[in-house]
């Protein structure tokens, strides 16, 4: 049996990650679960999973679950309970499905009490990405990617020699203002924002999917989680959502990975890896026709996209400056206190002028993501 922690259980990659381990029970358990606030939630999947422990992140919904639950299930409070939980719990790895910064000492701490990361936090590694590899290798451990993408270019270079490797190219769906002219992003609303085409994800990644930060971030996960520079990644508009990522080798030859777009397939697939398991995903129907369209992205009308490569141009604290403004500008613009088009603006302007360490250690990040997060407010309300 392989045992999991899954952090951030209760969102749709924690509920994903469940219904995996669900399908798969002769080989996987959830040994502990943590989440937010959604008490409810909670306490329906400690009926259903039975795990040792749970932690919940606000300790009011921590109490409350404690009060419906039986002693066999520990429960932990606040955001140091979920570190004690990952550290004191037998688990083989831990799934990262949280959001935002809030992600990286979590991932950190697992690794450093040896356990595995499957990872879908990509603020992880945009903020931390060098001290998080050297985690892992100080320890041994491997971090496997959960995101669609990552989880491709992952398949791709199985068996590859490194030396071989040209180009990663992620593929990106464009997100559902994809041929928006620039006066129209001006007046995107947050309801179009949160319709995205072809993934159902949370709301910080589907807004993030609609500005295309999305991808910016990814392509510093990708730097990395592959040890590949920004200038050997590629990005393509690729709206199908079919071909989850390529990678390009030296001779010209390209490797993609193809798959319905079901989060769920490499959730499994990093549960179960190096091995495959049999999935009820279902695989891709070629007795009817169906074609693939590739584009270039528009960094013009996409700005974010381009911050995302001049902050890992930079590196230092650029990267987890550009994380912590934009995921408070992407409350901002949820909130209605600034537009679609103000969420790059006010992003550049953040970490033009945050305080830049070229070789900070994991403190300064936080402090670098604490700092942005409190400019970024101010820039907002004025
Ligand atoms: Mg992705």
């Amino acid at each position: 049996m392989k045992r999991f922690i899954i952090l951030g259980s209760t969102g749709s990659i924690g509920t994903s990650s469940l219904d995996v381990i669900q399908s798969n029970s002769d080989h996987f358990l959830a040994a502990g679960l943590s989440a937010s606030t959604s008490v409810e939630k909670m306490c329906e999947q400690i009926r259903v999973y039975k795990p040792e422990a749970v932690s919940m992140n606000d300790i009011e919904a921590a109490r409350k679950v404690k009060e419906n639950v039986g002693s066999l299930t520990r429960v932990y409070e606040g955001f140091d309970g979920m570190i004690e939980m990952i550290r004191d719990l037998d688990a083989d790895a831990v799934v990262n499905g949280l959001v935002g910064s809030v992600g990286v000492l979590p991932t950190i701490t697992a690794l450093e009490n040896g356990k595995d990361v499957l990872l879908a936090n990509k603020e992880t590694m945009v903020m931390a990405g060098r001290l998080v590899i050297e985690a892992a290798h100080r320890n041994g451990r491997r971090i496997v990617p959960i995101d669609s993408e990552m989880s491709a270019i992952y398949q791709c270079l199985k068996g590859e020699d490194a030396k071989a490797l040209k180009k990663l190219i992620l593929t990106a769906s464009g997100g559902p203002f994809v041929d928006y002219s620039h006066e129209k992003l001006r007046n995107v609303t947050v309801q179009q924002a949160l319709n995205h085409p072809t993934w159902s994800m949370g709301v910080k990644n589907t807004v993030d999917s609609s500005t295309m930060m999305n991808k910016g971030l990814e392509v510093i996960e990708a730097r990395w989680l592959f040890d590949v520079p920004g200038s050997c990644i590629d990005v393509a508009i690729h709206r199908d959502s079919v071909v989850h990522s390529l990678v390009e080798f030296i001779d010209g030859s390209l490797i993609a990975q193809l798959s319905k777009p079901d989060m769920r397939l490499a959730i499994q697939y990093a549960m179960t890896n190096p091995e495959r398991l049999p999935s009820p995903y279902g695989g891709i129907d070629f007795s009817v026709p169906f074609s693939l369209t590739f584009e270039p992205p528009d960094t013009e009308r996409f700005p974010c996209l381009a911050l995302a490569y001049e902050a890992l141009e930079q590196e230092g604290t650029a990267p987890a400056a550009l994380n912590g403004a934009n995921e408070r500008a992407v409350e901002a613009f949820v909130d209605g206190g600034i537009t679609f088009m103000e969420i790059p603006e006010t992003i550049r302007r953040v970490v033009e002028n945050h305080r830049f360490i070229q070789e900070p250690a994991i403190e300064e990040l936080i402090d670098t993501d604490t700092e942005v997060k409190r400019t970024m407010s101010v820039l907002v309300e004025s």
